[in-house]
């Protein structure tokens, strides 16, 4: 594993961590399958584990329907550190930084 891939699993289990505190993984399998990659790493996952991870966990950040939506950017063009934001806000980093300055 080299550095960027270490930097983007430490991205992701920050990413899965914080959707499990905000509900958006809120199936026990699910939860489970995340916790192995957070504590253990994306590499300890079985075959099996793999398809439910595929299948469940990470469509809620990579699709085409989650959409900024002021950028129209989707939560699959994001960056792993970006995707947080776009989900529980509706807006990716960018834009609501613009937003939070115009206050
Ligand atoms: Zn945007």
């Amino acid at each position: 594993m080299d550095g960027t891939e270490y930097m983007e699993e430490l991205q992701l289990k920050e990413l899965l961590e914080e959707l499990i505190n905000d509900g958006h993984i809120a199936n026990a399998a699910s939860i489970g399958i995340a916790k192995i990659i957070i504590y253990e790493g994306f590499g300890r996952l079985s075959s099996t584990q793999q398809d439910v991870y595929n299948k469940y966990i990470l469509p809620i950040f990579d699709n085409e329907t989650t959409k900024c939506k002021i950028c129209q950017s989707t939560v699959s063009e994001l960056p792993t550190s970006d995707k947080y934001t776009l989900i529980t806000t509706g807006y990716c980093p960018r834009c609501e930084y613009n937003l939070s300055k115009e206050d």
